[in-house]
């Protein structure tokens, strides 16, 4: 364990933020880095709690009081070799999971929780920069082929496994770079893209190939795909965003988030847009409608362009600041300040949206909307009604509609293999029946299957699905990659 006394000693301390009237002029991360004998500091306030809740809030099972303890003595190579057990890509999950580990952290029943997002971030980098983060190619392969569909975390991890596992694996991605939502949805301020290119450099280098520009199911056919393959894994993620489909809805100015998100990342990262509808915030007042992860990127993408003003509205009502006393181990839901929230946003919750208003050019001029008061009716269930004479107009020239996902696409890839689906419309692959999908050797991870969820669940499935395919390929049914569960699985056919 870590220091026995520095919980006692140390308070809890994150690296600091570069200034908001700085950040908001650039798309560089926001943290500053924080001097190594801090960051050991951190670690040592990592006690021994005995049943370390942080390690089964984790989705991939990270070992945590054992890096932390490594971190204490300084041995950065061994912390580096726990956590890569667990987790293929700690820089990414270190720098935007919201860490559900730290709520079950067991100090943080009465104190301050250990940083582990932040030791596990710190652990990641000290491994880059101290060269342990190397190729490590299979020593033998096996000549089975895997493609993998889609290079988001999910795709990303399932194909680190199974070369670890050493199968030969291609990874098909319908965009012209590697990442997903890593790349194209989360925005560079809260992760910059050489993180990104610098995995996918190790992983090129330990035998994993990528194609880019190739779209299972249009320009890649996804039949030939699965006779020429093994095994083939669907990581396509959830792209359908859900619509408001309200009066207006077809006004100049008025976008899905992601539209705004993924051309906005296409612009940092120095691509040609000449062919893209621009749209961009400059000298606009701005509404995103929907209060989670994807509209706060859409509030400090906002502020970087240089709005009039930012407004996020929310249907819910707004949650309280601290988390009630039954709450722990599990995640709470309490009012969260990104942030971009900090760098300059109106928050409103229990707000209805009920029109899109436009010009005589066609052009969204505002909204419309009424407060909403919300209550229970006769059966229980969470009901609204709108307070009589709190209609207005909230002045806005673009609106981001960042409602949440529906499901993967269906047209293409998943019609042309003819995959079977849940009553979601998510690619139907349960877990206990080891991630296959009804089409034979084909399997599902990630968002695809599970639904918009959080990166450290895309590795997580990545890694599991992974498992499952290697057992299907093995001649007796087993796999001897690592589970979270630990134990060796054995596929009941
Ligand atoms: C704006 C935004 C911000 C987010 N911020 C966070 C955050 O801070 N922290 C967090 O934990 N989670 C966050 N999330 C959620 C997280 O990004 C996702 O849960 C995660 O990326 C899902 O991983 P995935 O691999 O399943 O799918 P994705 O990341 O969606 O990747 C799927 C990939 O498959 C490709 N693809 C699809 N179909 C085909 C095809 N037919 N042929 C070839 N390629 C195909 C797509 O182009 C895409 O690259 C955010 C989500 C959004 C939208
Ligand atoms: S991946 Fe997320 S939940 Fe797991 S240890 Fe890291 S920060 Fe915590």
């Amino acid at each position: 364990m870590a220091d026995p006394k520095g919980f006692l000693n140390e308070t809890r301390e994150l690296p600091g933020k570069r200034p908001v009237e700085v950040r908001v002029n650039d798309w560089k991360e926001l943290y500053e880095p924080m001097a190594e004998e801090k960051t050991i500091k951190q670690a040592s306030r990592c006690m021994d709690c005995g049943v370390p809740f942080c390690h089964s809030e984790c989705p991939l099972g990270n070992i945590i009081p054992e890096f932390n303890d490594a971190v204490y003595q300084q041995d950065w190579q061994v912390a580096w070799e726990i956590l890569s057990e667990t987790n293929n890509f700690p820089e990414f999950t270190g720098r935007i999971c919201p860490a559900p580990c730290e709520a079950a952290c067991v100090l943080g029943i009465n104190q301050p929780a250990v940083t582990i997002e932040h030791i596990e971030k710190s652990i990641a980098e000290e491994a880059f920069a101290r060269g342990y983060a190397r190729p490590n190619p299979p020593s033998n392969r096996t000549g089975k082929k895997v493609a993998v569909v889609g290079s988001g975390p999910a795709g990303l991890a399932a194909a680190a496994q199974l070369n670890k596992a050493g199968h030969n694996v291609t990874v098909y991605e319908r965009n012209t770079r590697i990442g997903g939502l890593l790349r194209y949805g989360i925005p560079d301020f809260k992760m910059e893209k050489h993180i990104i290119d610098r995995r996918v450099e190790l992983m090129e280098a330990e035998g994993i190939s990528f194609e880019v520009n190739a779209d299972v199911g249009g320009n890649v056919d996804a039949k030939q795909l699965v006779r020429n393959n093994d095994a083939v894994v669907l990581a396509g993620g959830s792209t359908i965003p859900r619509d408001l489909k309200l009066p207006g809805r077809e006004l100049d100015g008025v976008h899905f988030a992601m539209e705004f998100l993924d051309q906005n990342n296409k612009r940092v990262a120095g691509d040609d847009l000449t062919s893209f509808k621009q749209i961009h915030a400059e000298g606009r007042d701005v509404v995103v409608i929907g209060g989670g992860d994807t509209g706060a990127d859409c509030v400090g993408t906002s502020n970087r362009h240089g709005a009039k003003s930012v407004t996020q509205i929310e249907l819910m009502w707004k949650p309280g600041a601290v988390a009630g006393p039954d709450t722990w181990p599990n995640w709470p839901m309490i009012l969260r300040t990104s942030t971009s929230h900090e760098e300059g946003c109106e928050r409103e919750w229990a707000v209805l949206t009920e029109k899109f208003l436009g010009d005589e050019e066609g052009k969204l001029r505002a909204i419309q909307t009424v407060n909403i008061r919300w209550g229970k009716d006769a059966s229980g269930r969470n009901t609204f009604v709108k307070i009589e004479g709190s209609e207005r107009e909230i002045p806005c020239q673009l609106l981001l509609i960042a409602a949440g996902f529906l499901h993967p696409q269906q047209e293409g890839l998943l019609d042309k293999l003819s995959v079977g689906l849940d009553a979601r419309g998510n690619v139907a692959a349960n877990p206990e029946h080891n991630y296959q999908t009804s089409v034979p050797k084909v399997f599902a991870a990630g968002d695809m299957r599970r639904g918009q969820s959080l990166v450290v669940w895309a590795i997580s499935e990545g890694r599991e699905c992974a498992r499952s395919v290697d057992a299907f390929l093995s001649e007796d049914g087993t796999s001897l990659l690592e589970s979270k569960d630990g134990g060796q699985l054995a596929l009941q056919v």
